[in-house]
């Protein structure tokens, strides 16, 4: 991908030659005379090196480079007539990530730019790579749902808007029914691929901002804000609902149906995490015990 370069200079003559040297060298080039119309141009197409002059007519290039670093993603490479001493302090202290003097060699202004736009992709690259990692500290490996850790985080957050809003807020936690059987009968890979798609099956009766969990082992929990016991138990149907229907094959030929026990319950106000969580897996202790495939509710 090219990279997109905005000059900033009210020297015409000085633009002009480094928009031509620039373009030359497989660079995108735009270039404007002042400091506000650089910024029209930011508010409207992304730069990776903002070039400016420091003094032009209206807001000066120190100034202008303070509004690109709170604003905008873009690296700023100053130009400076008057190198006094602070020039450089100045413009690193503003957020510039160099500075050239002039008259400006575009030799050296290139080797800046390549450099800047060098860091710039190490940059990007560690902060994907943090992104990767972040979400695989968050993720279970093997349905693609949060992991617990998560979950924990999670509900603590949900908690936190529960008091300041005084929304409802539910929770489900289910579990599997006798799956010691399912993955004694046709092995732990099979028994994986049950798991993989109740994740799915989960992921796809909920809303956006619920949040699905494989909690442990065979047991998953949904975190649904916003609504109270009762509008839960729908929930709760839906995913019942959607497992039994769903058709194993773990051999060829046959078809397995799974189900799945589910308690549900809704957030106390001053009830601590523990409390809660343990509410809900009392209440599906009690859907197993009374038959298993079916939910049960413990509002408070
Ligand atoms: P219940 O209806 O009472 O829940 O019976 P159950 O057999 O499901 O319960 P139990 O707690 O006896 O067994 C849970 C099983 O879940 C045992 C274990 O092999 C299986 N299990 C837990 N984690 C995994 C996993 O990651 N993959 C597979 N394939 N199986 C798992
Ligand atoms: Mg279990
Ligand atoms: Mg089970």
């Amino acid at each position: 991908m090219l990279n997109r370069i905005l000059i900033v200079d009210d020297d015409i003559a000085l633009n002009q030659s480094m928009h031509e040297f620039l373009a030359m060298l497989d660079f995108i080039v735009c270039a404007v005379s002042n400091a506000e119309k650089a910024l029209d141009f930011l508010k409207k197409e992304n730069f990776d090196v903002v070039i400016t002059d420091i003094r032009m007519p209206g807001m000066d290039g120190l100034e202008l480079t303070e509004m690109i670093k709170k604003d905008y993603d873009s690296d700023v490479i100053i130009m400076t007539g008057y190198s006094d001493e602070n020039s450089y302090e100045n413009a690193i202290n503003k957020g510039a990530s160099d500075i050239v003097f002039k008259p400006v060699r575009f030799k050296e202004l290139l080797l800046r730019l390549k450099r800047v736009l060098r860091e710039r992709q190490l940059k990007r690259e560690r902060f994907e790579m943090l992104e990767k990692l972040n979400k695989l500290a968050i993720t279970d490996n093997l349905t693609k749902l949060y992991n617990s850790r998560y979950f924990y985080d999670q509900i603590d957050l949900e908690i936190d808007r529960f008091n300041r809003y005084n929304h409802s807020l539910s929770l489900l936690l289910f579990d599997i029914d006798y799956f010691k059987e399912y993955n004694d009968k046709y092995g732990h890979l099979q028994g994986d691929k049950v798991l993989t798609k109740i994740g799915s099956i989960t992921k796809s009766c909920l809303r956006k901002m619920d949040t699905a969990c494989r909690y442990g082992g065979e047991e998953f929990t949904v975190i649904l804000p916003e609504i109270n016991c009762q509008e839960a138990e729908h929930v709760a149907k839906r995913i019942r609902a959607a497992v039994e229907k769903e058709a194993f094959s773990p051999v060829p030929g046959s078809t397995v149906t799974i189900t799945i026990s589910v308690g549900v319950t809704e957030h106390n106000a001053d009830e601590d995490i523990p409390t809660f969580v343990q509410r809900a897996d009392k209440a599906m202790y009690e859907a197993k015990g009374k038959g298993r495939n079916r939910i049960y509710s413990i509002p408070s």
